[in-house]
């Protein structure tokens, strides 16, 4: 009967990035000198046949190396998932992604989206020319993470392992497991189809800082809106530094075509300690009413605050991903207009 038949029609979303692995070279055997999206995701799909009961949809949001990521992208990429998510026979999606900012998508998608459908990012460290490319199986795990019954919230699959878009960071400029998840560890693994999973999906009860109390009415404003971006710049404090850097953002910061500046990561050593160089120029800048956030350069463990902190700790969250949580704090504060 045409109802039943419609009820059991189960899609799965393939949206594409670019990326390595959508990349191309010129020889097979060249693993390196390859221009990075190039190969359109629905090539991608060749192939790489849909779980049983199960239609993969292919659709490209962009074609570009994740080096040159944009806000307008990550814009157009929520409002893909939003959209996706609301169909009823959708039961996930992919994103085929670059590994270099994969991370960073990874985590802005975590921090604005319902979790209720799982969104499974993947990617490849060998153009889809090379002689052995590793994108192919690292799609057919991503499809087998987001078509897992009770599948939620945003991971990223590579490799053969699942892991928490608040917790995975890349780690490895070449290897083919190039992902970690530092203390937390991977969420779980894909072995021949199967999901073998270890702890929890990422989901709205995962704590984390800056982005965990952003109310739904925001998230649905910063993926439906045309929404202005604060700028967050990133600041590292290592031997020998000055505050120049951030004494010249505040002078010139509003004549750049990115606005004047609303916030500072300063990426912190050990357990959020700061060169004393650093400190007064942020204690400068916040004085002229710069939010101020501190991440460790350590790529495990979490700052644990200290009763004299000066400034607040962004937790575990790497200094790029407290960006992200400090720009979508800011708007918060000042939250984009209706569109
Ligand atoms: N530069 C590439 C990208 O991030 C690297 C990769 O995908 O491995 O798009």
């Amino acid at each position: 009967m045409m109802k039943s038949e419609q009820s059991e029609v189960r899609r799965l979303v393939v949206l594409g990035t670019g990326g390595t692995i959508a990349g191309r070279a010129a020889s097979a055997g060249d693993n390196l000198g390859y221009t990075a999206g190039e190969v359109g995701v629905a090539d991608l799909l060749a192939g790489i046949g849909a779980p049983s009961g199960v239609t993969l949809v292919a659709e490209q949001v962009a074609q570009l190396d994740s080096k040159d990521m944009s806000f307008d992208v990550w814009h157009q990429l929520a409002q893909r998932c939003m959209h996706w998510s609301n169909v009823p026979d959708v039961i996930g999606i992919v994103i085929t992604h670059g590994t270099d900012t994969l991370e960073e998508t990874a985590f802005f998608l975590h921090s604005v989206l319902p979790a209720e459908k799982p969104v499974a990012l993947t990617c490849a460290m060998r153009p889809a020319s090379a002689l052995a490319p590793d994108g192919p199986q690292n799609v057919r795990d991503a499809i087998a993470v987001a078509a897992t019954a009770g599948a939620r919230g945003v991971t990223v699959v590579c490799a053969g392992t699942i892991h928490s878009a608040i917790d995975v960071q890349k780690v490895h400029t070449y290897r083919l497991d190039a992902f970690a998840s530092g203390d937390a560890g991977p969420l779980g693994y894909v072995e021949e189809g199967a999901v073998r999973r270890l702890r929890d999906w990422p989901g709205a009860l995962d704590a984390n800082a800056g982005t965990a109390g952003l109310d739904a009415a925001i998230k649905l404003k910063v993926i439906s809106t045309d929404v202005e971006w604060p700028r967050v710049e990133i600041i590292m404090s290592h031997a020998g530094a000055t505050g120049a850097v951030i004494d010249a953002l505040m002078a010139h910061g509003a004549e750049d075509a990115a606005g004047p500046v609303r916030g500072l990561i300063l990426a912190a050593t050990g357990n959020g300690t700061l060169h004393h160089a650093i400190e007064a120029a942020a204690a400068r800048a916040h004085a002229a009413g710069i939010e101020i956030r501190r991440a460790t350069r350590c790529v495990n463990g979490r700052i644990l605050p200290r009763g004299d902190d000066t400034w607040p700790d962004a937790g575990g969250l790497s200094p790029v991903k407290a960006r992200i949580a400090l720009m979508l704090e800011l708007m918060l504060a000042s939250p984009p207009v209706s569109a």
